[in-house]
């Protein structure tokens, strides 16, 4: 039921008018936007009222064939594998200033699409978006091989090429940063891409992607296909001319494509999927500053973030003090439309994902947790849900195990270092843990002893562009970011040569 109506909250009655036109709805195929095959579209809604945006072409089986068939071309025949690194790198720097002079224009199209909160997507999705194409632009002229001593006498070199056609499939929670983790490496090595968007979001793929052919992208090198998974995702998945996989959603459909790869030509896979990550509130915790960062690890992005930090495991020799604070900051947060000053949550993408998290809200009430805020959605109108508080959390109940993806933070208590390692590490998953602490020995404990891609040690969610990330055991396979991820996107060939009469060896 309803605890609290939030005083901070403003229902959607009235949306406010997003700042910027939609301008792209057709499939990108070498470098021109086209109809689909089929002239099929299918609508993109707004989550703050579940009203039409636009409809947009959708990609099908022949359109992936034609967009494979460009990246195709463009890999073997075409200039940008063939360019120099600088000149690649120079055309990415490009890209990164054209971001940033639309800026408020793609972070309009992000937040209508998506439903997160304009200032997120202005101030800090976008400018990192620009960041992430800068480091990779800074790699296009650093990636090579290098030579290798051998027993006789031979040269031998080692090149790393980039791999060809790199199929990349990405989520509605984060459509641009996605975009930018897969697309900002594969085009680094020099690789050609076709890019299916999220059905949910695939408006803000095709506005950038139309500014990579402005910044000097030669035809074909990127393709954007708007479509389902089942239709469009599967055809890429399972493409023969495909030579690389990355995937980023949920370990279910992770699991798919993995095997639709292995059965069409083992391409190699890269995944980024679910998590039930633990954040661990130590007992000599600043409960204030505990309760803010665990906050913040929850419900940021309307709790839609892979790494969300979802198991709160909070001391208890704090807890009630934690409990009782993180209820108040909880009825505190400001729930609107995103496009208004200083909302913190929109709504959720949508009417899907809205119901699936009112269901996990009855499951843990029924299951025997105390909510203690929030439980319900938030006005009439679109997919808002009230930031939602469960204490006396246990290990085995389904909201503790299985990925909410929604403002629903789960509090569990513990008392020692021990007990809480192994139940943090009692997951299928291993994307990310938090740990709040002053205790450098219990801080480096717990680094070592948490089986997770990121362990932040008090903070949570910091992204730059040169720190590794992905997961442990179901929660993915290989890392995005950093110099990690240019791995994904080179194939490594060895070059042997006799040497008549060497000077040395
Ligand atoms: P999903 O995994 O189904 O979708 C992610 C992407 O995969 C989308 O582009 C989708 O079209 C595509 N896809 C779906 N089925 C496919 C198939 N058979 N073959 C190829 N591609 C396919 O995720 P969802 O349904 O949007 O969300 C469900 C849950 O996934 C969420 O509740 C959340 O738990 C999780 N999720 C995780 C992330 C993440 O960042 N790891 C992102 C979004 C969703």
């Amino acid at each position: 039921g309803v605890l609290h109506r939030f005083s901070t909250a403003v229902a959607v009655e009235e949306p406010i008018t997003p700042p910027v036109q939609v301008q792209y709805t057709q499939l990108l195929i070498n470098g021109q936007f086209v109809d689909a095959a089929s002239g099929r579209t299918f609508p993109t809604l707004d989550p703050r009222t579940g009203e039409v945006i636009a409809h947009v072409a959708e990609g099908d089986v022949e359109d992936v064939n034609r967009a494979v068939a460009a990246a195709r071309k463009a890999f073997d025949q075409g200039p940008w594998p063939r360019m120099t690194g600088y000149e690649r790198s120079r055309i990415l720097l490009r890209f990164a200033d054209l971001i940033e002079k639309h800026n408020d224009e793609i972070a309009a199209l992000e937040t209508w699409d998506n439903g997160k909160p304009y200032e997120q997507a202005a101030n800090v999705e976008i400018p990192m978006f620009a960041r992430l194409m800068r480091y990779y632009a800074g790699w296009a002229d650093k990636i090579h091989g290098l030579v290798v001593p051998a027993d006789g006498p031979h040269h031998v070199q080692v090149l790393h090429e980039p791999i060809g056609v790199a199929g990349q499939i990405i989520p509605w929670n984060f459509p641009l940063l996605m975009y930018a983790w897969k697309v900002g490496p594969a085009l680094a090595c020099g690789n050609t891409i076709v890019l299916k968007a999220a059905e949910q979001t695939p408006l803000s793929a095709l506005y950038v992607s139309k500014l990579l052919h402005e910044a000097g992208l030669p035809e074909g090198a990127i393709n954007v296909i708007p479509g389902f998974g089942p239709t469009a995702g599967a055809a890429l998945a399972s493409h023969m001319e495909v030579d690389k996989l990355a995937f980023t959603g949920s370990t279910d459909t992770g699991k798919i494509v993995l095997e639709l790869a292995a059965r069409s030509n083992l391409k190699p896979v890269t995944l980024e999927l679910g998590g039930k990550s633990p954040m661990i509130i130590m007992d000599d915790a600043d409960v204030d500053h505990a309760v803010e960062l665990a906050h913040f690890a929850l419900f940021f992005n309307q709790g839609q973030c892979c790494c969300a930090g979802s198991r709160t495991f909070v001391h208890e020799k704090v807890y009630d003090e934690f409990v009782e604070k993180a209820k108040a900051r909880a009825l505190k947060r400001v729930v609107g439309d995103p496009f208004r000053k200083g909302v913190e949550q929109g709504p959720q993408i949508d009417e899907d994902q809205f119901n699936k998290i009112l269901r996990y809200i009855k499951s843990g009430i029924d299951s025997g947790a105390t909510l203690q805020a929030g439980g319900d959605r938030l006005g009439s109108k679109g997919y808002f849900i009230q930031p939602t508080i469960f204490s006396d959390v246990k290990d085995g109940m389904q909201i503790a195990q299985e990925e909410i993806f929604g403002p629903v933070q789960s509090i569990l208590k513990f008392s020692d270092l021990n007990e809480v390692i192994r139940r943090a590490n009692t997951t299928r998953y291993g994307l990310a843990a938090g740990v709040f602490t002053n205790n450098l020995d219990t801080a480096n404990t717990l680094t070592r002893a948490l089986r997770a891609g990121t362990v932040w040690i008090n903070c949570f969610d910091v992204f730059d562009a040169a720190i590794p990330f992905g997961g442990y055991k179901m929660s993915g396979q290989g890392r995005e970011k950093g110099i990690d991820s240019l791995k994904n996107y080179l194939q490594v060939k060895a070059v042997v040569t006799p040497l008549k009469n060497p000077a040395w060896l």
